[in-house]
C-alpha cells in the first residue's frame, strides 16, 4: 500500500519508444493548422467520434467485457472491427484487461487504479510495458473465436482502414482533423471513464471502489459516465438506471434489438436499483478505503521528506543521535504496520457485515 502514487516499478514507467505512435498522433492533429479544416473533415470527425464511441462502449465494453447482451457471429465481428478501428488495441486485449479492472477495482491489482493517481489511471497504464500482453484465461468465452484473435493480433488493420478511407474521402484535412482529431478525442474521452469517473461526480451506490456518476462524462461517452451504476451492477446493458440518466449507447442497442440484431439486453432489476444506496445508510466501503490509502501515502510522504531534511553532519557528530533516531523510526514503522493491520481487519469485518445484512435483507425479500 505504501507504493500508492509514490514510486513506479520499472515496467510501470513510460516507454517512450513504444508510446511514440500514441504521442505522435497528438502532434499530427496540430497539422490541422496547415491543412485547414474543411466541412468534409468536420463531418468525418463527428461520424468517426460518435460512431467509434458506440463500438467501444456498446461493443468492447458492454458486450465483450460484460456480456450484457447477445449477438450473432457476424454482428459480433462488426462490433469487434468497429471497436478496433478506434485504435485502442484489439477486442480481446481490451476486454480481458477491463474484466480485471472490475475484478480488482481500486486495489494494487487494478491495472488503472485511480489510487495510483490521475495520470496513471488516465494514460500512464497504457504508456508503460506492464499491460502489453493479455491472458486468454481472462476471456476464454471470446478467445475461442479465430476472427477475434486475428483482430487482436493485427490490431492495426481496422484503424488503418479507417485512416485510408478518411484520406480518400476528405484529403489531408480529412486524415489530419477527421481521423487523427477524432481518434485523439476518442482516446481521452474513453480514458476519462477510468480516470475522471473515479474522482468526479456523485456516488449513489455503496461499492468497494470509488466509481462515480457524471452527466458530463455520460454525454461525452454515450452513457458510460454513469460509472457508479455500472460498478454496482455490471451485468446490465443499460448504464443509465433512470429515465433522466441518458444512455445513447443503450438506446441504439434497443433500436438494434427491435430489428433482431441484438438479443437479451440485460436490465437492472427494479429492486437492485433501490438497494445499497449510500443515502439510505449503506456503508461506503469504496470511499473509506480510498481515504485510508490517501492517508497512508500522506504519512509516508511526510516521513521520507523529513528523512531527507536531516543534516548528515549533525548525525555524524552525535552517533548516539543516529542510533536513537533509527530506533524511533523502527518503532514508528512497527506501529504503522500494526495500525494498518487493525484497519484491514476492521474493513474485512465491515465487508462481512455488509454481506450478511444484504443476505438477510434478501431473505426477508427487501432486495433481489
Ligand atoms: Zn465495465
Ligand atoms: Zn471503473
Amino acid at each position: 500500500m505504501i507504493n500508492h502514487g509514490i514510486e513506479r516499478a520499472p515496467d510501470e514507467r513510460v516507454n517512450w519508444k513504444t508510446s511514440s505512435g500514441f504521442l505522435a498522433a497528438h502532434a499530427v492533429v496540430l497539422l490541422a493548422f496547415v491543412t485547414g479544416v474543411t466541412p468534409t473533415a468536420v463531418v468525418i470527425f463527428l461520424v468517426l467520434y460518435w460512431g467509434r464511441m458506440f463500438f467501444i462502449t456498446a461493443g468492447y465494453h458492454r458486450y465483450f467485457s460484460h456480456r450484457s447482451y447477445k449477438l450473432g457471429r457476424v454482428m459480433q465481428f462488426v462490433m469487434a472491427f468497429g471497436g478496433a478501428s478506434a485504435a485502442q488495441k484489439g477486442p480481446l486485449w481490451w476486454a480481458s484487461h477491463h474484466r480485471n479492472h472490475h475484478r480488482y477495482s481500486d486495489t494494487d491489482l487494478d491495472l488503472h487504479s485511480p489510487q495510483k493517481g490521475f495520470w496513471w489511471s488516465h494514460v500512464g497504464w497504457i504508456l508503460c510495458d506492464k499491460h502489453n500482453d493479455w491472458n486468454a484465461d481472462d476471456i476464454r468465452d471470446f478467445a475461442k473465436f479465430p476472427e477475434l484473435r486475428f483482430l487482436t493480433r493485427y490490431d492495426f488493420i481496422a484503424p488503418w482502414t479507417v485512416a485510408i478511407a478518411s484520406f480518400l474521402i476528405g484529403g489531408w484535412s480529412g486524415l489530419v482533423f477527421g481521423f487523427f482529431g477524432s481518434t485523439v478525442a476518442l482516446w481521452h474521452c474513453t480514458f476519462f471513464v477510468n480516470s475522471l469517473a473515479h474522482v468526479f461526480g456523485r456516488r449513489r451506490y455503496a461499492t468497494t471502489d470509488t466509481s462515480r456518476n457524471s452527466a458530463i462524462i455520460a454525454f461525452l461517452t454515450l452513457g458510460e459516465g454513469w460509472h457508479n451504476n455500472h460498478h454496482y451492477y455490471q451485468a446490465s446493458a443499460r448504464q443509465g438506471f433512470f429515465w433522466w440518466e441518458f444512455d445513447v449507447s443503450y438506446y441504439v442497442l434497443r433500436g438494434l434489438s427491435f430489428v433482431g440484431l441484438v438479443k437479451d439486453l440485460k436490465q437492472p432489476p427494479a429492486r437492485v436499483k433501490t438497494a445499497a444506496r449510500i443515502r439510505d445508510g449503506s456503508f461506503d466501503m469504496g470511499m473509506f478505503k480510498a481515504h485510508w490509502a490517501k492517508a497512508t501515502v500522506a504519512v509516508h510522504n511526510v516521513r521520507s521528506h523529513r528523512s531527507k531534511d536531516v543534516d548528515p553532519a549533525l548525525l555524524e557528530a552525535d552517533p548516539e543521535l543516529a542510533t536513537r533516531r533509527a530506533h524511533l523510526e523502527e518503532l514508528i514503522a512497527a506501529n504503522r504496520a500494526a495500525l494498518a493491520e487493525h484497519v484491514q481487519n476492521a474493513l474485512a469485518h465491515a465487508e462481512e457485515l455488509g454481506r450478511l445484512s444484504r443476505r438477510q435483507e434478501r431473505q426477508a425479500g427487501t432486495i433481489d
